[in-house]
C-alpha cells in the first residue's frame, strides 16, 4: 500500500491532477505543466506522497487492510505482519540519521565505506541495502531529504491542533494545490 498511495492516491498522481486543475486550467499558470525534479516543489511533492499513506490509512487500518484483504488475495502468509509493523515503527525513529549520514557523504566528510558502515550501524540497514542507498545518494544527492523531512513538514501542517479527518483532508488538498512550503496554520 505504501507504493500505491505514494505514487497514485493520494500521492503523486493526485498532486499532479490538482496542480493541473487548480493552477494550469483554472488560472492559466502554464509554468506548472513542468515539474522540475530538483526544485523547491520536491519537498512537498515527496512529503505529501509519503504522508498520504498515513492520511489514507489512519491508525491500524493499513495493517488490517494488508492482513485481511491484500494478503489473502495475493496468497501471502500475513501471520507475522503485526511484528513487521512493530519493527517498521521502531525503525522510523532512526530516520533522521539518514540526513546526517547523507550530508556527511555529500559534503565529502565521509568516505563511501564510512557511509555504508554508518548506515548499517545507525539505520540498521543490511550491507546490501546500505550500498543500494549509497547509489541513490550518488544519483539524487540532497533530494534524499525530501521523503522523511517532507513527510514531517506536511504531517505537521495537516495535523496542527489535532483537527478532525475532514479538515485534515482539506488541508492536505490545499497544500497540494497551492505549491508553497507547507507550514502550520496555512
Ligand atoms: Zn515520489
Amino acid at each position: 500500500m505504501d507504493i500505491g498511495c505514494h505514487e497514485a492516491y493520494p500521492g503523486h498522481h493526485v498532486y499532479s491532477s490538482l496542480i493541473e486543475r487548480d493552477r494550469v486550467n483554472a488560472l492559466g499558470q502554464i509554468e506548472f505543466t513542468l515539474l522540475p525534479l530538483y526544485s523547491p516543489l520536491a519537498i512537498v511533492a515527496e512529503g505529501s506522497a509519503e504522508y498520504g499513506v498515513k492520511l489514507a490509512f489512519p491508525g491500524d487500518s493499513q495493517l488490517e487492510y494488508e492482513r485481511d484483504v491484500l494478503a489473502p488475495l495475493a496468497g501471502i502468509d500475513a501471520s507475522e505482519i503485526e511484528g513487521y509493523y512493530e519493527v517498521r515503527e521502531a525503525l522510523a525513529g532512526l530516520a533522521p540519521a539518514y540526513y546526517t549520514i547523507a550530508a556527511g557523504y555529500l559534503d565529502g566528510t565521509m568516505t563511501r565505506e564510512e557511509t555504508i558502515a554508518a548506515s548499517m550501524r545507525y539505520r540498521l540497514l543490511s550491507r546490501e541495502r546500505a550500498e543500494q542507498n549509497l547509489r541513490f545518494m550518488d544519483t539524487y544527492r540532497s533530494y534524499v531529504i525530501n521523503y522523511g523531512l517532507g513527510e514531517e513538514i506536511v504531517g505537521d501542517a495537516v495535523e496542527a491542533d489535532d483537527p478532525d479527518r475532514d479538515t485534515q483532508w482539506q488541508r492536505f488538498s490545499s497544500i497540494l494545490s497551492n505549491p508553497l512550503l507547507a507550514v502550520k496554520g496555512r
